[in-house]
C-alpha cells in the first residue's frame, strides 16, 4: 500500500489593497489546497507516520483530539482512502458536531473519554490495543516524523523569504518548519503565532521536538482569549479578507495567523522592507463551528 499522493501547494502573491501602502511583499503558500480535509499542516504531519504504518503489518490507527480537531478528521479521510481503520479517543462528554460527523462519515470510531483519564494517552492506548495491532499516534499528530514532513514545505519553496509565518497548536509545523529553513543554510526568521492562552509551553514542545526554539519569534498575544475562540474584530478582519481575497479562512488557526501578519505589517516594522511567507495550514472545516458569526445578525462588513 503505497501512503502518498502529489502535494498541490502553489505559492502566491497576495494583492490584497489593504497591503498597498505599506513596502512589505507578501506571499501565501497554499496548503488549504492540498487535500479537502487531509488539508495543509495536517497532510505534511501523517505523511511519515502514515508511511511507517504502511511499511508495518497495523492496519489500525490509534489518535486523540478534541472534538473539533481537524486532526481527527485527517486521519479519518486518510483511513478511508488509503485502507485502515482509525479509531480517535475525544476529550470529555459525549458531544455532536459537523466534524464528527464526516469522521463518523469516513468510518472512523470515535470513543469519548473523561478528561483524567484522557490526560495520558499511552496508558489509554495500552489499556484498549496491543502495539502489535495498533498504532499510536499523539494528539495533533505530535512527533518528530510529523515535523520531518513539515520541513519538507521549506524545498518546495521557489523564491527565498526574509519571514515565515505560521499558526502554531502543537508546535509540530514550527518546529517541521524552522528544521527546513535551517537545512535550507536560509537566514530567514520564522514567527510562530501562537493560537493558545499563555501558550510558552510551545518552546518546550519545540525543544522536545530536536529543534532549537530560541531563533524563533513566538508569539503570544494572538489568542483571542484562547483557543477556538474569538472577538467581534477577528472576525470582521477575517470577513474583510475573504471578502477582497477569496481566499478563505477559519477563526481558530489561519483567521488569527493572517490577523497577526497583518498586524505586524500595519503596526511595526519587523516586516517593513521584506518578503513574507504565510503559511496557509487549511483547516477549513473548522469554519462549521462558527458560521453563525457571518450570519446576517452579525452585519456584513462588505469591501
Ligand atoms: C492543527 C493546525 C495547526 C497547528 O499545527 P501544529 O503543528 O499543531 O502547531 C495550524 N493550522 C491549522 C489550520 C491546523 O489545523
Amino acid at each position: 500500500m503505497s501512503i502518498s499522493f502529489p502535494i498541490y501547494s502553489p505559492e502566491e502573491q497576495l494583492l490584497d489593497p489593504v497591503l498597498a501602502a505599506y513596502n512589505t511583499e507578501v506571499w501565501i503558500k497554499r496548503d488549504d489546497m492540498i487535500h479537502p480535509l487531509i488539508s495543509g499542516n495536517k497532510w505534511r504531519k501523517l505523511k511519515y507516520p502514515l508511511t511507517e504504518l504502511g511499511e508495518t503489518d497495523h492496519q489500525h490507527l490509534v489518535t486523540f483530539g478534541g472534538a473539533w480537531s481537524n486532526h481527527i478528521l485527517a486521519c479519518a479521510a486518510a483511513g478511508a482512502q488509503f485502507g485502515f481503520r482509525t479509531t480517535a479517543f475525544l476529550r470529555g462528554e459525549p458531544v455532536d458536531n459537523p466534524v464528527l460527523s464526516l469522521c463518523r462519515l469516513f468510518g472512523m470510531e470515535l470513543r469519548f473519554v473523561d478528561r483524567v483519564r484522557y490526560r495520558d494517552k499511552e496508558a489509554l492506548f495500552l489499556e484498549h490495543y496491543s502495539p502489535e495491532e495498533a498504532f499510536f499516534l499523539n494528539e495533533g499528530g505530535y512527533s518528530t516524523q510529523g515535523a520531518r514532513g513539515c520541513a519538507e514545505l521549506i524545498s518546495e519553496l521557489q523564491r527565498t523569504y526574509d519571514h515565515i509565518v505560521v499558526a502554531a497548536g502543537t508546535g509540530t509545523t514550527t518546529a517541521g518548519i524552522q528544521q527546513g529553513i535551517l537545512k535550507a543554510g536560509w537566514s530567514t526568521q520564522l514567527h510562530a503565532i501562537a493560537v493558545l492562552k499563555g501558550a510558552g509551553f510551545i518552546r518546550d514542545e519545540i525543544a522536545e521536538l530536536g529543534v532549537d526554539p530560541e531563533p524563533i519569534n513566538l508569539h503570544l498575544d494572538y489568542h483571542f482569549s484562547g483557543y477556538a475562540k474569538v472577538q467581534p474584530e477577528l472576525i470582521k478582519f477575517i470577513q474583510g479578507f475573504v471578502s477582497r481575497t477569496g481566499i478563505m479562512l477559519e477563526p481558530t488557526y489561519t483567521g488569527k495567523m493572517v490577523y497577526a501578519a497583518y498586524d505586524l505589517i500595519e503596526n511595526t516594522s519587523i516586516f517593513a522592507d521584506s518578503r513574507v511567507l504565510l503559511v496557509h495550514t487549511g483547516g477549513l472545516t473548522g469554519v462549521l463551528g462558527h458560521l453563525h458569526h457571518f450570519s446576517t445578525q452579525s452585519g456584513h462588513q462588505g469591501k
